[in-house]
């Protein structure tokens, strides 16, 4: 059965009015129900009460409106609200909305797990679960609107669990359901698709002509430390990403997280400054959130805030990201590590722990085939 929250709005209307028509309904009730998806929405066709009773059995019948379930909220004393939907195949995915002045950020999942294994994230850990539909990534918008004190995100960012250029299908209907005034309506520029750099995903999200924002999860200047932190490396080499980006059609930023002695030495702060100006990108160096089982170590503030300096003396825009919701566990997939639900901590720190020696092994070599 389609799901109507997977059509696009220009979509549900062409289908939704087919269904009415052959009810012999009148054609203005079409304009009644798009609404009801996305703009104002409601949970069951039975809450939109403007519609007669019959019409909304009828509706709730044969075409049920999908939901995520809340499992856990947690709020931080900074004000970061943590979100653990339960989707309807028993998988959980999670949202962080992150306060912040007038903005009100909403960092969302595109997969339920992630096949990447990137050492210093959480979600890595669990492997890849499965993909998300278009409706339960712009979902995670919708149930908000659905609480009872209604928080409408003004931004909202590809940063939660998953790497959503492996999930394009979705995430591009999503992308739409997200943008579309006649959908949830979040400006273009105010939505962030952040990725690890998939090419084939990197040349779809190009086609579109709408302004979405490009993250790119660099974390490491050179090929050789980036291949330690991040195994798609491999498969997608950092000079093809960079040749990637420059044929992109809007500006991008670099996401950096900070790891004592892994990417914040002076070199790597060369490299990273190079590498920033040949993608006219800006830098958001990121604090390593603890926890997650991971063994590697944050960068010293002090450190960071010299790191940043250096850049813009070397006239790279960088800024220094505050860690949020630190005393809730919101980093990248570490509220379902820290409830138990897959593999308990140890196997996990184990794990990473792997890739920490393996980070370390491949640095020696490098140092080691320079000198
Ligand atoms: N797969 C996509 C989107 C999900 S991760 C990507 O990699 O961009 C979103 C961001 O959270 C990435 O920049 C990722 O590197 C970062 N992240 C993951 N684990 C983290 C940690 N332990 N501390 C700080 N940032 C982390």
């Amino acid at each position: 059965m389609t799901q109507a929250l997977d059509l696009v709005p220009a979509d549900a209307e062409r289908v939704l009015g087919e269904w009415l028509a052959a009810r012999g309904e009148p054609r203005y009730r079409t304009g009644q129900l798009v609404p009801r998806l996305w703009q104002r929405p409601v949970r069951r066709w039975a809450d939109a009460t403007e519609l007669p009773k019959a019409l909304r059995e009828a509706l709730d019948a044969e075409w049920p409106l999908g939901a995520l379930t809340l499992d856990v909220r947690q709020e931080s004393a900074d004000g970061t609200v943590k979100y653990l939907w339960r989707l309807p195949d028993g998988q959980a995915v999670e949202s962080v909305l992150i306060p912040e002045g007038t903005r009100r950020t909403l960092c969302i999942s595109s997969q339920a797990g992630c096949p990447l294994r990137c050492a210093f994230c959480a979600t890595g850990t669990m492997g890849l679960l499965r993909n998300l539909e278009a409706w339960e990534i712009a979902g995670q918008v919708r149930e908000l609107l659905l609480t009872p004190e209604p928080t409408p995100p003004t931004n909202v960012v590809f940063m939660g669990m998953g790497e959503p250029l492996l999930n394009w299908p979705a995430v591009s209907t999503a992308l739409t359901l997200l943008n579309d005034p006649a959908a949830l309506g979040v400006g273009a520029r105010h939505i962030t698709v952040s990725t690890v750099g998939i090419l084939p995903g990197l040349a779809e999200l190009a086609k579109r002509r709408e302004q979405f924002r490009l993250a790119l999860s660099l974390h490491a200047p050179t090929s050789l430390t980036r291949r330690a932190l991040m195994p798609i490396e491999k498969k997608y080499p950092l000079r093809d990403v960079m040749a990637a980006l420059r044929a992109f059609p809007r500006r991008v930023t670099f996401e950096y997280v900070m790891i004592a002695e892994m990417n914040d030495r002076d070199e790597d702060l060369e490299a990273l400054a190079k590498l920033a100006k040949e993608a006219g990108a800006m830098v958001n160096l990121l604090p390593l959130h603890p926890g997650g089982g991971s063994a590697l170590q944050p960068t010293a503030a002090s450190r960071m805030r010299a790191f940043r300096a250096d850049l813009q003396a070397r006239g790279v825009e960088a800024v220094l990201r505050r860690s949020r919701g630190l005393d809730i566990d919101a980093a990248c997939g570490q509220l379902r590590i820290a409830r138990g639900d897959r593999r308990p901590r140890g196997e996990v720190a184990a794990e990473t722990h792997g890739h920490v020696h393996e980070a370390r092994r491949v640095r020696q070599h490098a140092r080691a085939s320079h000198s």
